[in-house]
Formats: C-alpha cells, structure tokens, sequence
C-alpha cells in the first residue's frame, strides 16, 4: 500500500508519562496535521534543546520526544518518518530517520497509530555521536524548526526553542598584535573566531541566545602606545608630599603633590595641570583592591581633537619623588604575556590590562568586547572575564589567549566567559556545591565529549534573560 496515498495526522508527546488518550485525541476528518497540547502543557509545543547530558543507559525521560501519528488505512506493524532539523535560516542541519511501530489505538475510523523511538534534541555533532544517544538525537537550533516527513508527505513542522525568548548579544572582537605591525595573536582570527561563536551559539542555543558573527565587528590593533595615567599605582596610599613629573605629548609637566592627599585628590590636581597645558584628561576613580582602604585613580590623556596623547617619564625626574603615592605611566608588553589579575584586585584589573581595555572601550554598555592576546602571563589563564558588577573598573569584557583557542571543544572558553558576563556572576557552579564538570561554569573542568562542561540549566537561562534585559535599552540581549 503506497503510504504517500494516506493522510495522516501527527503530534509530538514527551513521554510514556504524559501519553494523551487517543480516543479524546482522534479526530479522523481533521486533515491538517496538528501539534496537540500535552497534559505538560509548558514541555508542549514548541519543542526545546536538551539541558543534560545523555542518560545512562538512554531512556525516555522529560527532555525527549516521541512522534505519533495516526493513518485511516493501512496494517503495517511498523515504518519510519524522517525528522529534518532547520537553523533559523532554513539550512538543513541534520536528519533522523526514526522507525515508528504501531501502537494501540482506539479512535474511531482510523486504521493504524503510529509511535516513534524517543529521541532528544541536541546541541551538535559531539551530543549526537556520542553512543547513548545512538539513533535517538537530532541535532537542533533555537529559532529552527523540525520538519517530520512520512514518505513525501509531511505532518508535522514544530517551532525549536530555547529555555527562554530568541535573544542575541552582540559582541565586539578585537584581535591584537604581538608588537606594533608584528604577528597577530590569533592566525586567521575571522575563521578560529567564527568556530569559537559556533560553539557558544550552540551551548547558549540551548537558552534562546545567540551571538553575533565575526566578520561585522572583528577589528585588529597594535598593542596601545601609554596614553594613561595611574595615579597610586598598584598599592594606592596617602601622600607625603613630593612632585610628579612626566612628559605628555613631548611636553614635561610638574605637578605639586600636598602632603596627605588622596590619590583621587592628586589625580585631579594632575587633571588641572594637563587641562592648563591644552590636554583634555579623563579621570576614572577605580574601586579600592581588596585589603586597601583607597583606590587608585586613572587618567586617560587626549589632545582637543580627541587623539590619544603620548605618556612617558620624564627624562631627568622621577615619576613621583613622594615617598608613599606613586605615579605610573602604564604600559602593555604583549610578546611576555599579559599581566592578568588575581583576587584581590579582580574589581579593578591589572594597570596593563586596564590600559589595554581602555584602548578599544566604545563606553557602550549594550555591547560585549572580547579581546584576544597572544598569552597571559603565567601558565594558569586563558581567558578572563571583567562583568557589570556595580563597582568594577571594567564591565561586560572578556580576554581570551591563543591557547584558549585550541582548548576548543574541551573547555568552551568563549562561552564560559561569556557566561561570567550574561549571568553577571563572577563565580562558579561548584564554589556553592557540587563539582559538576557537565556544567558549564564549572570552575575547572576541561573535558572533550558529550560529558565535558558544555551544560546550562534552565535557571541560569532564565537569571541571562532577567540580567540581559534589566534596564530597558541598556540590555546585554535584544530580541531576535
Ligand atoms: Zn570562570
């Protein structure tokens, strides 16, 4: 018997749990497919994106899907649909030919009921691959669809979501120099970049969340010329009293330091100074270091036309001749690695770091940077993250190195960091509980494979979709 020549109505259930009767659900004359409302109405339709790893041994759980359908004619005891999985933008991304066996079936003038294998959606090939999903996983976007084929006839197209609304974030990516004109930190950054998206995209697909692609916004710089201030250094204190000196632009400058200033009080008379002298300083006061009791203060230096000044020593006085407040003139050296910061000074970052930010900072809070340098330094970090904590230097920032990179599919930098940032939570899963390595914010788990750290649960999707939207317009996440 041709099936192509029978109509057939389908929908998706989850499980055996929530099975719909089917006398209730017969309705032999409607012609057009339908999705029907489970009694789980919020699993119902549309479809969403597994949050867990494969189950040992597979079994149908809340996080897979069955097909059914029902056929007015015919006696097979068994046949198979085709399950196409569509991206957002109509591309075929995978394909499951499922075999559906015929199940009891009550309705009235229909022939046969058929009933699928489970299966889960998956968020790429390393779920799919693994051999407890073998044949019961597709692999699926937020913001595609499934499309279910009996033959050439279909029955079913059902909407993909993620655990909240389609949302997007746009980042910004800055590739940086080793040395002024060298080598790039990152070799074909455009395509290492556009993996590294991908694979964000698909964690954070599981939430609804996208991110954009590099070719828009990839942009490669020289590593900054000095063009700040520091004023306190990295161990601000009060003054004793002494001069400060140094060169802006070619021009020395003095600046009286009273004895008992702060270092916010100094930098506003270095403020002064650089004013009269024609410059336009901005003053950026930075959170205190942990076990300080004053902060240091930055002046990021422009001429009125709005170019970064050029900031050096000057060549016959010391920076500061105070005794306790020290000036500096920050610089970054890429080819020895970047000097990264620890706990204590996590709120304010390394001076070099902070110039560094500084130099690409488009002061718009909608937006993410991620900046990728050749190495930090030290062996321990690859990546790093500054988020929009109230009283941070720096806000939604990530720094990411070379070897971050080739971690790749084990550690999932990228979308860890960005993770820091969307959840606006600089801590990890595994701080307040259980080490779970599945999780992606784990603190420390590197582990290629459907096991590794590539999970999100459905409540840091939902605190992403409450942080990214909290003041309207300043969003990290816009609707998609
Ligand atoms: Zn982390």
């Amino acid at each position: 018997m041709p099936r192509a020549s029978h109509k057939a109505a389908a929908w998706l259930v989850l499980t055996s749990l929530f099975l719909p009767s089917f006398p209730a659900l017969a309705q032999p004359e409607a012609e057009a497919p339908q999705v029907v409302q489970t009694r789980d109405s919020a699993r119902a339709s549309p479809v969403q994106l597994a949050h867990t790893p494969p189950p040992s041994p597979f079994r149908e759980d809340l996080e897979s899907y069955r097909i059914e359908y029902r056929v007015r004619a015919g006696s097979a005891q068994a046949e198979s649909v085709t399950i196409e999985s569509h991206s957002p933008t109509g591309e075929t991304l995978d394909v499951l030919r499922a075999v559906t066996s015929s199940a009891a079936c009550a309705a009235e003038g229909v022939a046969s009921c058929f009933v699928s294998e489970p299966f889960r959606l998956v968020i790429d090939a390393v779920d799919k691959q693994h051999p407890l999903l073998e044949g019961h996983a597709l692999i699926a976007r937020a913001g595609g669809r499934l499309r279910v084929l009996r033959g050439e006839q279909e029955l079913l197209t059902v909407p993909v979501a993620g655990g909240g609304p389609l949302a997007q974030a746009d980042l910004r990516l800055h590739v940086f120099r080793v040395t002024e004109g060298g080598a790039l930190s990152l070799m074909q950054p455009a395509s290492v970049l556009g993996r590294e998206i991908d694979r964000a995209n698909a964690i954070w697909g599981a939430c609804g969340i996208s991110f954009d692609q590099p070719e828009k916004r990839l942009t490669v710089h020289d590593p900054p010329a000095p063009f700040m201030l520091s004023v306190g250094c990295e161990l601000p204190a009060p003054a004793l009293g002494g001069t400060f000196s140094f060169r802006v632009d070619g021009r020395e400058l003095s600046v009286p330091v009273a004895p008992g200033s702060s270092p916010r009080s100094a930098a506003r008379w270095v403020a002064a100074a650089l004013t009269k002298a024609g410059f336009v300083p901005s003053l950026i006061d930075n959170p205190r270091p942990q076990g300080m009791s004053l902060g240091s203060t930055d002046l990021v230096v422009r001429t009125k036309q709005g170019k970064l000044a050029k900031l050096s020593a000057a060549p016959t006085h010391p920076l500061s001749s105070d005794p306790a407040l020290s000036l500096c003139v920050p610089e970054v050296d890429l080819s020895n690695g970047l000097r990264h910061f620890n706990d204590a000074d996590s709120l304010v970052g390394t001076m070099e770091e902070r110039l560094l930010v500084r130099s690409v900072e488009d002061g718009d809070p909608t937006t993410i940077e991620v900046l990728v340098i050749p190495a930090f330094r030290g062996e321990a970090r690859i990546g790093e993250s500054f988020i929009g904590l109230e009283h941070g230097a720096i806000r939604n920032v990530l720094i990411q190195d070379r070897a971050a990179f080739r971690v790749g599919n084990a550690s999932f930098t990228l979308a860890h960091e960005l993770g820091h940032i969307l959840l606006d939570q600089p801590g990890h899963t595994d701080d307040f509980g259980l080490d779970t390595p599945t999780f992606l914010m784990d603190a420390d788990a590197v582990l290629a494979g459907a096991f590794g750290p590539r999970r999100l649960t459905p409540q840091e999707c939902e605190r992403a979709h409450q942080q990214g939207r909290a003041t309207e317009g300043s969003g990290l996440l816009r609707a998609r």
